[in-house]
C-alpha cells in the first residue's frame, strides 16, 4: 500500500494547492492520501473531493504544534470528523499568537540590518492566521540574503539566531485529545527531529500514550534510514501503530516527494489498518 499521510498546501506552509498535491500524489502513485496542515483543517473538503476525483483513498488530517518540556514537537491526527467543534476551537486557539510573534521575528531580524520581513514573508502567505517560519524563509531567499532554506533557518530562525521567538503552542494533552475525541488516531511526527535527552523522549512517548496517543511516524522525510530502525524499534517497545509520510511542502524545497519513501517495516502495524472505517473511499 503506497500510503502517504503527511503533506502541506497553502492552507499551512506548503506552496500547491490541496488539489494540485491530490495529482501529484495521484500521479506519484499514492494510493491512500492524507493532506495535514499545521494547526488548521481549512483544506481537508477539498483533498478530499480531489483525492476521490481521482480515484484515490483518502483520510482527513492535520498537524498540530505542541509544547512539550519547552520544545516544539508536532502530532499528526489522522481520520477525525473533519467538522468537529472541539477540534476546531482548539486549532483555532493553536494559531492564535502567530501574528505578534511574527512581528516580534521581524524586529529581531531588523535588529541585524534584515528590514521588512513581516511584509515579506506576507508576500507568500496563503492563510494569514498560518504566518509562520517557513515564510519567513521563503522570503529571505527570494530577496537574496540566503542561498536556500535550510541555510535560512541555521542563520537566522533557529534557537538562538536573531529571528527566533519561542511560542507557546497546545498542551500534548490537548492536541492528542481533541484528535482522539473526533474520532481519530493522534501520531507523533518525525520524532528523530526533536533534540531530547533518552529521559524527555521517554517521557513524551509515556505521557503520549497516557492521554490516548497511538501512532509514531517511522517512515518520514524528516528521518534517515538509521532514525527509521531505530524508531521501529521505539513503536514495537511502546505499541504503537506506525505511519508513512513525506511531510512534502514544496517542488523546490523538499527533496522527498509525495509517495516515494521506502515501505513501512513489516514488523510494524500501519496506522491506516486501525482507521479502515475513517477512509474515504471513490464512489
Ligand atoms: P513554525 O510553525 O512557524 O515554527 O514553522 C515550522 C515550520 O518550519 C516547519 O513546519 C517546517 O516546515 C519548517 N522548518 C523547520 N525547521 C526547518 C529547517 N531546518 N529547514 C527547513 N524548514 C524548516
Ligand atoms: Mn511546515
Ligand atoms: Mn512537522
Ligand atoms: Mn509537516
Amino acid at each position: 500500500m503506497n500510503a502517504d499521510l503527511h503533506c502541506h498546501s497553502v492552507v499551512s506552509d506548503g506552496t500547491l494547492e490541496p488539489e494540485a498535491l491530490a495529482a501529484r500524489a495521484k500521479g506519484n502513485g499514492v494510493e491512500l492520501w492524507a493532506l495535514t496542515d499545521h494547526d488548521e483543517v481549512g483544506g481537508q473538503h477539498r483533498a478530499r473531493d480531489a483525492a476521490l476525483a481521482l480515484g484515490m483513498d483518502y483520510l482527513t488530517g492535520t498537524e498540530i504544534s505542541v509544547t512539550f518540556a519547552g520544545t516544539t514537537v508536532h502530532i499528526v491526527g489522522l481520520g477525525f470528523d473533519a467538522d468537529n467543534a472541539q477540534l476546531a476551537a482548539g486549532l483555532h486557539a493553536t494559531r492564535g499568537g502567530r501574528r505578534e510573534r511574527a512581528l516580534e521575528m521581524a524586529d529581531g531580524l531588523a535588529k541585524v540590518g534584515i528590514h521588512g520581513t513581516y511584509e515579506g514573508a506576507l508576500q507568500y502567505v496563503g492563510n494569514p492566521e498560518l504566518i509562520s517560519r517557513t515564510h519567513f524563509a521563503r522570503h529571505l531567499v527570494e530577496s537574496g540574503v540566503c542561498s536556500d532554506t535550510q541555510e535560512v533557518f541555521r542563520k537566522f530562525l533557529v534557537e538562538g539566531k536573531p529571528g527566533f521567538v519561542p511560542h507557546r503552542w497546545a498542551t500534548l494533552k490537548n492536541a492528542v485529545t481533541w484528535i482522539t475525541d473526533a474520532g481519530g488516531i493522534a501520531v507523533i511526527a518525525h520524532p528523530a527531529r526533536y533534540k531530547f535527552t533518552a529521559n524527555e523522549e521517554y517521557a513524551l512517548f509515556t505521557e503520549f500514550k497516557a492521554h490516548g496517543g497511538r501512532g509514531v511516524e517511522v517512515v518520514t522525510g524528516s528521518h534517515s534510514s538509521a532514525d527509521a530502525v531505530r524508531y521501529t524499534d521505539t513503536a514495537l517497545e511502546f505499541e504503537l501503530l506506525a505511519s508513512r509520510g513525506s511531510d512534502f511542502h514544496s517542488p523546490d524545497e523538499s527533496h522527498i516527494d509525495l509517495g516515494t519513501l521506502p515501505a513501512l517495516p513489516a514488523q510494524l502495524t500501519p496506522v491506516w489498518e486501525a482507521l479502515e472505517a475513517q477512509i474515504h473511499h471513490p464512489a
